[in-house]
């Protein structure tokens, strides 16, 4: 013990109180949470991730890289959550 194999090139700290109040912003109802992964914020939802620059996750969809097999974000289960009232951007 006391060795880590796995070495993550870019280490950053999200605190826990901010994945605490961080919600997927493609989710209406803002009850999909975030996981955090090496590179990136990871809705648990939609599996959407957005990138963290500077330090600081990038909460824009537009910034946003889909997850493989995911072509649009119509597809996607955060934005299927909105009921008919049309993308609100
Ligand atoms: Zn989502």
């Amino acid at each position: 013990m006391g060795k880590h194999p796995r070495i993550i090139a870019v280490h950053i700290m999200i605190s826990k109180e901010l994945l605490d109040i961080l919600r997927c912003p493609l989710d209406p109802t803002r009850s999909a949470r975030l996981d955090q992964e090496a590179d990136g914020l990871v809705c648990q939802r939609c599996r959407l991730k957005y990138p963290i620059k500077e330090g600081l996750p990038c909460m824009l969809v537009e910034e946003a890289i889909l997850p493989p097999g995911t072509s649009s974000l119509q597809a996607l289960p955060c934005q299927q959550t909105s009921l008919g009232e049309g993308v609100q951007r």
